[in-house]
């Protein structure tokens, strides 16, 4: 099969990872017969500085028109004082909303390899960290209305939370759909004892489960959420939730692993085009030394194989030669922990991955 990927690279360690993820998307192209070609996107601070901003109109024509979106990381020191409206995280923004992705796939998984990284006691870790987060991405108290105004207590300020029916049943549908292909179980994390809009989140969840009677479903209260995280990880599979409590809890669970060097994410809407990028930001502090860690990129590679494509073999092959080589003991200078051993660079971390599909 062909598929056209648009590789938005980005700014700082951005060009390093993408560029690692594509040598091995060759690899598995190769292996299996499928021919990937790419399209280089200006977005984020370079296009700031090639076309005076974050993203041109025709950048968000080439993603449009790809089968998926490989996107490195946007931003950094340079570009920080420049006025909202063009800074590079605009371009982040402008193209989550122009392909219409409205739900972020966050996995979170504590690779055996690497269980001395892991904060918490190594009772608990041992257990086991292997859970996805589905977060709504568009919708929310991020995106209600906000103002300022004068209260009962003088000036005051407020943001509004408001949840639609189709926008919770569309990402809804996606966690059932996502538990479906992993191990059937799904907690849906809301605040339903306080909030309206949580307890029409918990109706539209409950409705949705009788459709998939497959999958276990449970609520909690998200306070909760955010404490059996760190108690009993080894409980979740999946778990849906609205854009703030996702964007909270999904940073607590990528804490459990380790690494911010090892984490993919996936941006997903209604058809098969999706954008695939590490959780990490693009690491000015590292750039261009060929150290960064390519394996969050090469991750969410697995992710578009398995979410955009449908290349479900691909992706594990991928996922299985990360693990297979951590299990090794290879180590970028990010996970080295204690160890004295010499760390590998980018290059040779991602030639290691190769040798391994
Ligand atoms: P960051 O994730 O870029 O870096 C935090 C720390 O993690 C740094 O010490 C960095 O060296 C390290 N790190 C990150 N990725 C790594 C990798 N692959 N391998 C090894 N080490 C890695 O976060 P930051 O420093 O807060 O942000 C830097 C810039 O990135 C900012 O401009 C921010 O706005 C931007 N950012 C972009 C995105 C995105 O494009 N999606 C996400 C977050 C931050």
């Amino acid at each position: 099969m062909k598929y056209k990927i648009a590789l938005v690279k980005g700014d700082g360690i951005g060009p390093e990872i993408v560029d690692a993820a594509v040598k091995v998307l060759d690899r598995v192209g190769d292996k299996f017969g499928h021919s990937f070609t790419y399209t280089d996107v200006l977005a984020g601070g370079c296009a700031i500085d090639a076309v005076g901003e974050p993203l041109p109109k025709e950048s968000v024509e080439l993603c449009l028109s790809s089968d998926a979106v490989i996107l490195g990381a946007v931003g950094g020191p340079k570009w920080d004082t420049l006025p909202g409206h063009l800074r590079p995280e605009k371009a982040l923004l402008g193209l989550r909303s122009a392909m219409g992705l409205y739900a972020n796939i966050r996995p979170a998984v504590l690779h055996e390899a690497l269980l001395s990284e892991c904060p918490l006691k190594e009772s608990i870790a041992r257990d086991g960290i292997d859970m996805v987060i589905v977060r709504e991405l568009t919708g929310g108290i991020y995106f209600g209305e906000r103002g300022r105004g004068e209260g009962p207590m003088g000036p005051d300020a407020y943001d509004t939370e408001r949840y639609s029916v189709a926008e919770i049943s569309r990402i809804g549908r996606i966690a059932f759909g996502t538990a479906m292909k992993r191990r059937k179980k799904l907690v849906s994390v809301d605040k339903a004892n306080v909030l309206e809009s949580s307890r029409l989140w918990r109706e539209i969840m409950h409705s949705l489960a009788a459709e998939y009677p497959e999958v276990e479903y449970s609520d909690m209260l998200v306070d909760n959420a955010a404490m059996q995280l760190i108690r009993k990880p080894s409980q979740f599979d999946v778990i849906v939730t609205s854009n703030m409590f996702g964007d909270i809890l999904s940073d607590e669970a990528s804490m459990l692993t380790g690494s911010i060097g090892l984490l993919p994410s996936a941006s997903l809407g209604s058809g098969k085009l999706g954008m695939y990028e590490p959780i990490h930001g693009s690491a000015p502090d590292i750039t261009g030394k060929n150290i960064a860690n390519p394996i969050a990129t090469v991750l969410s590679c697995a992710m578009m194989l398995r979410y955009s494509f449908g290349l479900e073999e691909e992706a594990l092959c991928i996922e299985n030669a990360v693990s297979m080589v951590l299990k090794a003991g290879h180590r970028t200078a990010d996970i080295l922990g204690e160890s004295n051993a010499a760390p590998l660079t980018t290059t040779q971390m991602t030639e290691k991955i190769i040798e391994n599909i």
